[in-house]
C-alpha cells in the first residue's frame, strides 16, 4: 500500500487536532506514516498510534525547532526523496503553507492549498476547494511529482483507529542557508480558554449587529465550548481584533457549526464561512443576505436570541 506522509502540526510536542484530521484523511489514500519534526518529541510522537498512524518519522532535532520554515521543508524534502510516498498532507496554516510551497519547489511537485476534503482518485488523490472568494467550488488533482496537499482544518472528522505508530528516527542534514532565519523569541498569546478559531468544532461570530457588545456571543459561544469570531466591520469598529476576523481578509473556519449574530452576510463574510458544515444566522433583518445560505436563520434581536439560546445550553 503506498505511504502517504502527514506532517504532524504541534505546539512544543503537543499534537493538535488538525494531524488527527490529516491521519484519518491520509487512511482514506492509503498508509499514513507521520513526520514529527521538533525536539524531545519521541514521547509525544507515541500518541499518533489513535489516530492510525503506522509509522512514525521522527526528527528529534533541537536545531531545526529554533528555526523558521526553510528546514522542516528540508527535512521533508528529504524524507519524500527516501520514501517517495503517493501524496504529501500538511495542515492549512501559514506555517504549513509556506513549508508546502518549499517543498513543491524543492521537489518539483504540483501543490494545492486549502483543501476542504481529499479523496482517492484514479491516478491520486483528489482534492475539493471553494476559489474566488467562494464563488466556486472546485476538484483538483496534481499531475506532476508527488501531491503535497495543504489540508483545511475540520475538513474530516477525526477516527480513532489503532496504528503501529512504529517510530523510526532520521537524521537529517540542514543547509546553512535553511539556517538563514531564526526565531530569537516567541510569546505565547494571552489565553481565552477558548479553542482555536480555525480549529473549533463550532464557532460563534458577532458582527456591527452586536453594537460593540459582544458579551452575548461571548457568554452563548462559552457554553457550547466554541471559538468567538467576528465580522470585518466589527474588527474594523476595534470591537474585536483582527485576529479574531473571519473572511476574505482574516481567517477561514470551516467548522461543524457556524453561528453568525448581526452579520448581514457580505460575499467576503462568507469567503472565510461557507464550507462550515451547518450554518446558523440571526438577524433581525429578515432580508438579510446570510440567510440565503444558512441551514437555520432566527428573525430576531441578537440581544434577546442569543442569552436566552445561552440559557438553554446551560440547563442541560
Ligand atoms: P453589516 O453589513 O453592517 O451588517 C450588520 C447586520 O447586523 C445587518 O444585517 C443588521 O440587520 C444586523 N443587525 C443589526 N442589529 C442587530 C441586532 N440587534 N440583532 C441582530 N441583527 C442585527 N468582511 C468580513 O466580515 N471579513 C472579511 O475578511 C472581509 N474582507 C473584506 C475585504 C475587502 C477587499 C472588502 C472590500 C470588504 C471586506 N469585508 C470583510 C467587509 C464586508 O464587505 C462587509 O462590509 C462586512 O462583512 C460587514 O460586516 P457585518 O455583516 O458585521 O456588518
Amino acid at each position: 500500500m503506498s505511504e502517504i506522509l502527514v506532517l504532524v502540526d504541534h505546539v512544543d510536542g503537543a499534537v493538535r487536532k488538525t494531524t488527527n484530521e490529516l491521519l484519518t484523511i491520509a487512511r482514506r489514500l492509503g498508509e499514513p506514516s507521520a513526520v514529527f519534526i521538533g525536539s524531545d518529541v519521541s514521547a509525544a510522537a507515541d500518541q499518533l498510534k489513535a489516530y492510525g498512524a503506522e509509522k512514525v518519522y521522527v526528527v528529534d532535532d533541537a536545531e531545526v525547532k529554533g528555526y523558521l520554515v526553510a528546514p522542516k521543508a528540508e527535512v521533508l524534502q528529504q524524507l519524500v526523496e527516501k520514501t517517495s510516498p503517493a501524496a504529501v498532507l500538511i495542515s492549512s496554516n501559514a506555517e504549513g503553507k509556506e513549508i508546502a510551497g518549499r517543498l513543491a519547489v524543492k521537489t518539483d511537485s504540483g501543490l494545492i492549498t486549502d483543501a476542504v476534503d481529499v479523496q482517492p482518485g484514479d491516478s491520486g488523490p483528489v482534492t475539493t476547494q471553494s476559489v474566488f472568494a467562494g464563488n466556486y467550488t472546485v476538484q483538483a488533482k496534481v499531475t506532476k511529482g508527488t501531491p503535497i496537499i495543504t489540508v483545511k482544518p475540520n475538513a474530516a472528522t477525526p477516527e480513532q483507529v489503532e496504528g503501529a505508530a512504529e517510530q523510526e528516527k532520521v537524521d537529517v542534514t540542514i543547509s546553512d542557508a535553511a539556517k538563514s532565519a531564526k526565531i530569537v523569541a516567541s510569546e505565547p498569546r494571552k489565553a481565552t480558554g477558548r479553542p482555536e478559531l480555525t480549529e473549533a468544532a463550532i464557532v460563534v461570530s458577532g458582527g456591527r449587529g452586536t453594537g460593540g457588545n459582544f458579551e452575548p456571543v461571548e457568554k452563548f459561544a462559552d457554553s457550547l465550548g466554541a471559538a468567538v469570531g467576528a465580522s470585518r466591520a466589527a474588527v474594523d469598529s476595534g470591537w474585536y481584533p483582527h485576529s479574531f476576523q473571519v473572511g476574505q481578509t482574516g481567517k477561514t473556519v470551516s467548522p461543524q457549526l457556524y453561528v453568525a449574530a448581526g452579520i448581514s452576510g457580505a460575499i467576503q463574510h462568507r469567503a472565510g464561512m461557507q464550507t462550515s458544515k451547518t450554518i446558523v444566522a440571526i438577524n433581525k433583518d429578515e432580508e438579510a443576505p446570510l440567510f440565503e445560505l444558512v441551514d437555520f436563520g432566527v428573525v430576531g434581536d441578537l440581544h434577546a436570541v442569543l442569552p436566552a439560546a445561552t440559557d438553554e445550553v446551560n440547563k442541560r
